[in-house]
């Protein structure tokens, strides 16, 4: 299970680099080149760009721009590249404010220095947070229709979803839609429900870590910044006078923060070698899962698992590829489950499945089904070696008092499996 914060390494990504600065440019790739995942097309001259992007050869995940080119002096290249719907990034050497104003006239993602020696880390964090981005969910709440596209536009350069409202009211009705919005900004002053009112409403909802707010104040209102914080926002930003920079890195870092909390809380629920749930979130869980199903009267299904001569996994191949085949194990069961199943590492080579809504007749089938695609899969080492594994199952489907109980029904006919024989599922 990969976790939702990181960026995906797997997936190749081209960046357009148009820069005639030949030392400048061979840095860049160089630098991207040692990412792995990021592969560098490289334009010297606006003309070169132009026919790398109309060659439709290439698909551009984002693009890195000279402001000053032989063929285009005053960042013409920009709306061109703009144009087909690619990120923009701009590195230029000057820092002269007319520039830096006209740069910020494009919907650009960002503007960077090059004779900052932190810019080409900083050039590829950015890179990074374009890939992520998507995952986060945005809204815009602003009656004004006019400013609500301006905050829009510029969440969406930098490849948010976003969403917008125009009232407080509106907004909670789209965050009771779906809850998974990771920042709200909002104006104050709407009709039906002003921004304080929102802000309150949401704080009895979401914790600062669980979800941002920002708040939007009227330049000259100095009260509202401070209403908005004691309300329970997370920051708050000036409506008139500010500037694209300070907006983008306010929204920012409200998103790293609350990525950073997901971060430490998925961490703590999760198994670190395999992604998959830990022990403490099956039984937090497993417990409400099961009380829900005596309630409801529905089916709940505990399965244990248990690798079969794993010792000898590690005795003949290592402990890293153990780990792997542990890994590979965690994989082939997140698939075979559903997203509201649980499915945990219950300890060292033992897995716990919890499935809801299944009767005994398809658990049956179901855990066959795995315990063949199992015994079927093969697993490569670093060094080329291939192995196999199979898996011993014990099923539980009788609904018990506690989970615990379930866990010792399943556990004793996972050894009832592992006396027949192993490679084997029992269920009574
Ligand atoms: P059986 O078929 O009876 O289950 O035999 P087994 O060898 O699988 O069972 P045993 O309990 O004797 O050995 C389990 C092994 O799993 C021993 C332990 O070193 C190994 N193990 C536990 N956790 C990890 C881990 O995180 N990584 C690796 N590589 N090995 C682990
Ligand atoms: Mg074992
Ligand atoms: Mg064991």
């Amino acid at each position: 299970m990969k976790s939702m914060l990181e960026p995906d390494h797997t997936i190749l990504k081209k960046i357009l680099l148009v820069e005639d600065d030949h030392f400048f440019g061979t840095m860049l790739q160089r630098n991207f080149a040692q990412e792995s995942d990021l592969e560098t097309v490289w334009a010297q001259s606006l003309a070169e760009g132009r026919e790398l992007m109309a060659s439709g050869e290439h698909d551009f995940f984002a693009a890195v721009l000279d402001f000053n080119l032989p063929d285009a002096p005053q960042g013409e290249i920009i709306p061109i590249v703009l144009e087909r719907h690619i990120p923009v990034i701009v590195f230029t050497a000057s820092s002269d404010i007319e520039i830096r104003e006209k740069v910020w006239s494009y919907n650009v993602v960002d503007y960077i220095f090059k004779d900052d020696t932190n810019s080409v880390e900083y050039l590829i964090s950015m890179i990074r947070r374009l890939e992520i981005n998507p995952r986060s969910r945005v809204l815009v709440v602003d009656d004004s229709s006019f400013f609500r596209k301006v905050l829009v536009d510029l969440l969406k350069t930098h490849l948010f979803q976003v969403s917008s409202a125009a009232n407080g009211k509106e907004a909670l009705a789209l965050i009771d839609k779906s809850p998974d919005f990771k920042l709200v900004l909002t104006d104050f002053d709407m009709p039906e429900m002003d921004g304080l009112k929102l802000t309150q409403k949401l704080r009895q909802r979401f914790r600062r870590d669980e979800l941002a707010i920002i708040g939007i104040s009227a330049a000259g209102d100095k009260l509202a910044a401070a209403n908005f914080i004691k309300s329970g926002a997370n920051d708050f930003i000036i409506k008139q006078d500010f500037m694209t920079e300070e907006f983008y890195s306010r929204v920012l870092q409200n998103i790293e923060n609350i990525e950073r909390s997901q971060m430490i809380f998925e961490m703590s629920i999760k198994d670190h070698l395999t992604g998959l749930y830990n022990r403490r979130y099956l039984f937090d869980s497993g417990t409400k899962f099961l009380a829900r199903s005596r309630r409801q009267e529905t089916t709940m299904v505990c399965a244990m698992l248990d690798i079969d001569f794993f010792k000898k996994v590690n005795d003949n191949y290592g402990h890293d590829v153990g780990d792997l085949v542990l890994r590979s194990l965690g994989k082939i069961l997140s698939a075979s489950f559903r997203d509201t199943d649980i499915v945990a590492r219950f300890g060292g080579e033992e897995f716990c499945v919890l499935a809801v809504d299944l009767d005994a007749n398809s658990a049956l089938k179901l855990f066959e089904k795995l315990r063949e695609k199992v015994a079927a899969a093969t697993i490569t080492s670093s060094k080329g070696e291939t192995l196999s594994v199979t898996v011993s199952i014990g099923v539980c489907v009788q609904l018990a008092e506690s989970l615990e109980e379930m866990i010792k029904t399943a556990d004793e006919r996972l050894y009832k499996a592992k006396d027949n024989g192993r490679n084997q599922v029992i269920i009574d």
